[in-house]
């Protein structure tokens, strides 16, 4: 899964977008979307990159006292 459709200024529609060669580090994870219509327009997937980090939250154990 490496494409998906978003709105293109550029294109005034919506686009098949796809990830670029990344130059960075990112790897797989990388936010960069690369518009198939006009192939200029760069999108940055900002929410994909986030939302893993977001749902990730340790749990305090939950202390019993017995009585
Ligand atoms: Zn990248
Ligand atoms: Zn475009």
């Amino acid at each position: 899964m490496s494409d998906r459709e978003l709105y293109c200024d550029t294109c005034e529609g919506v686009q098949l977008f796809e990830m670029p060669p990344c130059v960075d580090d990112h790897g797989a994870d990388c936010p960069e979307l690369v518009c198939t219509g006009c192939g200029a327009a760069v999108l940055i997937a900002t929410f994909a990159f986030h939302a893993p980090r977001l749902a990730r939250r340790s749990r305090p154990s939950a202390h019993r006292r017995a009585a």
